[in-house]
């Protein structure tokens, strides 16, 4: 006999994941988190500022839109989290590639593009903070799920001595490929669910991010956005990204050199970054950190690679249903009926998987 069997174990603490611990636990359900890496937060990924671990930059997600969102919005009232306006006065800068003078002209506003003060880092951390301590197990790869006899589900981790766990209900909340291709399922899943598990892609998992920290935001007084538009790249569409009380100076980008070139090219990359952003703003940033989701396995699949991504949508019901008798359930950004693939997304899914669950103990 097991000696601990939860309510509910949740594989990936990524936002989904974490919101849906914080309902479960709010309903009364001993509930366990088992995540792969070191820290919790999944595709939320932040460059912290040592010593003080003060959010520098996002790596992952800037932005939310409250005003279309009515899930975030109530997630960030409940976690007490403010938002402010993406920084947008002045010029965008036109680079049109090293030979090339830049130009710098208006370009229309991002309506409603907000950032959470503290970064998505913020909600991160204050979804833990809501979670009784040793809630999340993280190094805890999931390798196999299996259904007991007894109807229960018993977790195999990828630890030094393959700890087992055991819950009367499972909430996945990892990539649906990920999860389908990474986990062995005892009994295997039924087809129309594996098959909706391979169509849909993990929302922005090929790409690449650049975050570049400058001492004070000079562009401002240079009547500069911050807000950069790369013909021929690295960085082909740039913002800034400074805190709101303007103590972090800092621009994001993406980088538009595929995954196999930035893979191959990695040090000649961050020097063609740095000489942009000295083209486009006039000086180089004192550092730049580059996030390439290509190469984490655990968002990121092999068929992620293969097929230029658009933005997901909604997928198969059968995403959104229970197996194995009701016990196992899936939730994340990438299972959502609404703004699927976006933090929205992973937080609706959290609330409507939790509310099916419960509903159908
Ligand atoms: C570069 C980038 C920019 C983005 N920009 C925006 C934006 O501006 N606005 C927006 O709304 N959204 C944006 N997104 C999307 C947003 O980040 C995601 O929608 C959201 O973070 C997904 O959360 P999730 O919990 O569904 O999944 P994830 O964050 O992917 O969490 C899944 C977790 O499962 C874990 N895991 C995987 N396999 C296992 C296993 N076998 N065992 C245990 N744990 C496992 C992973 O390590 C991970 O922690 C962006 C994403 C990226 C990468």
């Amino acid at each position: 006999m097991p000696s601990k069997v939860y309510d509910v174990i949740i594989i990936g603490a990524g936002l989904s994941g974490l919101a849906s611990a914080v309902l479960l636990s709010e309903a009364g359900k001993s509930v366990c988190v088992l995540e792969a890496r070191t820290t919790p937060g999944g595709r939320i990924r932040s460059v912290l500022e040592p010593g003080t671990n003060k959010c520098l930059a996002d790596l992952g997600p800037t932005w939310v839109w409250p005003m279309f969102q009515p899930v975030i919005s109530s997630w960030l009232d409940k976690l007490n989290l403010s938002s402010f306006p993406q920084y947008e006065t002045g010029n965008a800068v036109i680079d049109n590639g090293p030979d090339q003078n830049v130009q710098q002209i208006p370009l229309p506003g991002q309506q409603g593009s907000m950032r959470i003060e503290g970064g998505s880092q913020a909600l991160v951390d204050a979804l833990v903070n809501k979670l009784p301590k040793e809630t999340i197990i993280c190094r805890s790869k999931v390798s196999s799920v299996n259904q007991e006899s007894d109807g229960s589900i018993c977790i195999e981790t990828e630890t030094k001595d393959n700890s087992k766990f055991y819950s009367k209900k499972l909430i996945v909340a990892v990539p649906p490929r990920i999860a389908k291709n990474t986990i062995n399922w005892i009994p295997a899943l039924p087809t129309a669910l594996s098959n909706a598990m391979d169509m849909m892609p993990t929302w922005m998992s090929p790409h690449a991010k650049i975050a570049a920290i400058y001492d004070r935001p000079f562009w401002r007084e240079n009547g500069l956005s911050g807000r950069i538009v790369g013909r021929t790249g690295p960085i082909v569409e740039g913002h800034d990204h400074c805190s709101e009380d303007g103590n972090v100076a800092a621009i994001w980008g993406f980088i538009g050199w595929p995954h196999d070139m930035r893979l191959a090219h990695s040090n000649a990359l961050k020097d063609q970054v740095n000489k942009q952003l000295k083209r486009c703003f006039g000086e180089e940033p004192k550092s730049i950190i580059i996030e390439d989701w290509s190469q984490d396995a655990h968002v990121t699949s092999p068929d992620d690679l293969m097929i230029p991504m658009q933005h997901p949508s909604v997928g198969s019901d059968s995403l959104r249903q229970g197996y194995f008798d009701n016990s196992v359930w899936f939730a994340g950004a990438e299972t959502a009926q609404r703004s699927p693939g976006l933090i929205e997304g992973a937080l609706d899914a959290a609330n409507q998987t939790v509310k099916s669950l419960i509903i159908s103990s």
